[in-house]
């Protein structure tokens, strides 16, 4: 399969490993938004969140949740993001799921969010909208 990922995890491309079992690997990445960028992505190539069963999920979260403490401690940074681009039009570009784990620092001066805002009544009309469309998990 052509997947930059799945050749990180196969070895026949390298990269820069900092945690392995045997459904998740963890890797530097290439291009980081701050040193420590880590990205964590399971074995399984599934294409995004939405594509990944369950259990594929909650072990990728769980790496994330146990590797972030580690990179914070060796980066010397107090916070990170940690987030999931799903889709070409949310900044996807490698279409094998990953997490990615910034590590942040109060100095760093990136813009995490910019915020818009609802007009009168149109955040309860889609939360309306929403919970019509929301089916019992
Ligand atoms: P996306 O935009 O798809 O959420 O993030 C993909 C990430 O993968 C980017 O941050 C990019 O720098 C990283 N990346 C792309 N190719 C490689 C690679 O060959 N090796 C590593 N280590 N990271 C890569
Ligand atoms: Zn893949």
């Amino acid at each position: 399969m052509d997947c930059i990922f799945c050749k990180i995890i196969a070895r026949e491309i390298t990269s820069d490993v900092v945690y392995e079992d045997d459904e998740v690997v963890a890797f530097l990445d290439i291009a980081p938004i701050n040193p420590g960028h880590t990205l964590v992505v399971p074995k399984l190539h599934v294409k995004d969140l939405l594509a990944a069963p369950v259990e594929v999920a909650a072990k990728v979260l769980t790496a994330a949740q146990r590797i972030a403490p580690v990179l914070l401690q060796v980066v010397g940074a107090p916070a990170f993001n940690c987030s999931i681009n799903n889709g070409a039009a949310s900044g996807q570009v490698v279409m094998h799921l990953h997490v990615h784990i910034i590590p942040r620092h109060l100095s760093d001066r990136l813009v995490s969010w910019q915020h818009g805002k609802y007009g009168s009544g149109e955040a309860a009309a889609l939360a309306q909208r929403i919970v019509a469309a929301m089916p019992k998990f």
